[in-house]
């Protein structure tokens, strides 16, 4: 397993989750419980952001107050599932760049195929969180991070809302260099690449769709 490996395991973000799990929640309930959830593994995750400090004047004096330093933060959300993610993170940072990368698994072999690429400018430069709820295979992530390097991202880190324990293994020895930030760990994968107990197919589960 990876020791970049970070579980938010905060009573709010499992009662969430349990909510999440639950066959009986809603899809517009499920959009709304993975936003917040994201809210909270994005509060961690950007727990390391510097800042500089800058002067200003409250109401009563000048001071000098911390605000972020460095180049806009870069979300890639994972399609479609990421953008559930996505939402809760823009909530967050309402000033970062998207990227988005769509990649479906071809369902024999459970490879992942890209369809759809659209990223900011300037990924050398910039934190670069990309975001899918559920790290299986790891063959999407895994994918998409080696995309992202091609185009010269440098400082990566992922989040989801589950994990396998295959997926991080398979995630870890492809990009051992990125942190890895799930709500929960779950048992093992099935033999078509769902998490078990898991949630069920993460994009159904939002949309509806099924
Ligand atoms: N993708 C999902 O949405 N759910 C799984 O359990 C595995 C992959």
């Amino acid at each position: 397993m990876s020791n970049k490996l970070n579980v938010v395991d905060h009573p709010l973000v499992l009662h969430k989750l349990t909510l999440m799990r639950n066959r009986n929640t809603s899809s517009a309930l499920f959009r709304q419980l993975i936003r917040e959830i994201s809210l909270l593994l994005g509060y961690e995750v950007l727990r390391d952001l510097k800042t500089t400090m800058t002067k200003i004047e409250t109401p009563l004096m000048t001071m000098e107050a911390p605000v972020l330093k460095g180049k806009k933060l870069v979300f890639v959300s994972i399609l479609r599932a990421g953008n559930g993610l996505l939402d809760g993170l823009l909530d967050l940072v309402p000033s970062a760049r998207v990227g988005h990368i769509g990649l479906y698994r071809d369902p024999e072999t459970l490879k992942a195929i890209e369809y759809y690429l659209k990223l900011p400018d300037n990924l050398k430069e910039r934190r670069v969180v990309v975001v899918d709820p559920m790290l299986a295979t790891a063959n999407s992530a895994i994918a998409a991070i080696n995309r992202l390097k091609e185009v010269g991202a440098r400082e990566v880190k992922f989040v989801c809302v589950l994990a396998s324990p295959e997926g991080i293994d398979s995630f870890s020895i492809a990009h051992p260099d990125v942190q890895i930030y799930t709500a929960a760990i779950d048992e093992h994968l099935d033999k078509r690449g769902y998490i078990i107990p898991g949630l069920g197919d993460a994009g159904d589960r939002m949309y509806g769709t099924k």
